[in-house]
C-alpha cells in the first residue's frame, strides 16, 4: 500500500516540487496551504506523514505541530518540518513541539524522499518491537517486561533511569532528542535541572553499554540521537 503524505505549504512551486518528487518515488500526495485546513485534512483523511512548512499565513507551522500533536485523532500521525530559518534554534522548537525530524530550507527534494521514507520505516520498526515486547538494535536486545539488556554474550544491568534513556533513543534511531525533551521525558515536567543531568546519565549509560555506546551519539549543541541502523 503506498504512504500517504500530506504537505502543508502555502508556496505554490515548493507544492509542485515537493508533489513530483514524492509521486516519483511512490508515494500519495494531498496539500493544503494553511494550518486550518491541515488540521481538517488530517481528521477527515488521515494521512500516513505531514510535511509541515514552518512559515505559513495566519497559524505559524509550529502552533499547527502542536494543535496536530495534541488531539488524539492526529497525535499519531509523524510530523516532518520544513524549516526555512537556518537557526538551531528553530529546528529545536520545532523537535519541541513533537515534530518527528525536521528539513531546512533550501532542501533538495531527494533529501525530502529519503527523509520521509527513514521517518515511515523507523515508526514501523517501533510499531513491530511493541508487540513483541522487545527491542532488538545494533546488537542489543532491550527485553521491556523484564527490563533487561543483553548483549551476544552478557547481561548489562542498568538503573531505571538509564533504562528509560536507553529504550526511548533505541525506539527511534536517527531522531534526535534535545536535552529538554529528555529531561521531561524521563523526569516530568515538574524537574527543574541543569542540563548536565542528562550528560551525566547518558555517559554512565554509554560506559554501561561499551563498545555498542558509542551508538548514541551527541549531536552538539542540541542533545543526543541514536545512530540509525
Ligand atoms: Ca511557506
Amino acid at each position: 500500500m503506498q504512504a500517504k503524505i500530506l504537505i502543508v505549504e502555502d508556496e505554490r512551486d515548493i507544492v509542485e516540487l515537493l508533489r513530483y518528487n514524492l509521486q516519483e518515488a511512490g508515494f500519495k500526495t494531498d496539500y493544503v496551504r494553511n494550518g486550518a485546513d491541515a488540521l481538517q485534512r488530517a481528521i477527515e483523511e488521515p494521512p500516513d506523514l505531514i510535511l509541515l512548512d514552518l512559515m505559513l499565513p495566519e497559524v505559524d507551522g509550529l502552533i499547527v505541530c502542536r494543535l496536530l500533536k495534541s488531539d488524539s485523532r492526529t497525535k499519531h500521525v509523524p510530523i516532518v518540518m520544513l524549516t526555512a530559518k537556518r537557526e538551531e534554534e528553530d529546528r529545536i522548537r520545532g523537535l519541541e513541539h513533537g515534530a518527528d525530524d525536521y528539513i531546512p530550507k533550501p532542501f533538495s527534494p531527494r533529501e525530502v524522499v529519503l527523509r520521509v521514507a527513514a521517518v515511515l520505516r523507523r515508526l514501523k520498526v517501533g510499531r513491530e518491537t511493541e508487540e513483541t515486547q522487545k527491542i532488538r538494535t545494533h546488537g542489543l536486545t532491550i527485553d521491556l517486561d523484564k527490563h533487561q539488556v543483553q548483549t551476544e554474550d552478557e547481561t548489562i544491568e542498568l538503573t531505571a533511569t538509564e533504562f528509560k534513556l536507553l529504550t526511548l533513543f533505541a525506539r527511534s534511531p536517527g531522531r534526535v532528542f534535545t536535552r529538554e525533551i529528555l529531561m521531561d521525558v524521563i523526569w516530568g515536567q515538574e524537574y527543574y535541572g541543569i542540563d548536565r543531568t542528562v550528560d551525566t546519565h547518558v555517559s554512565r549509560l554509554r560506559r554501561k553499554l561499551g563498545d555498542l555506546g558509542r551508538h548514541i551519539e551527541t549531536v552538539h549543541g542540541v542533545g543526543y540521537r541514536f545512530r540509525e541502523v
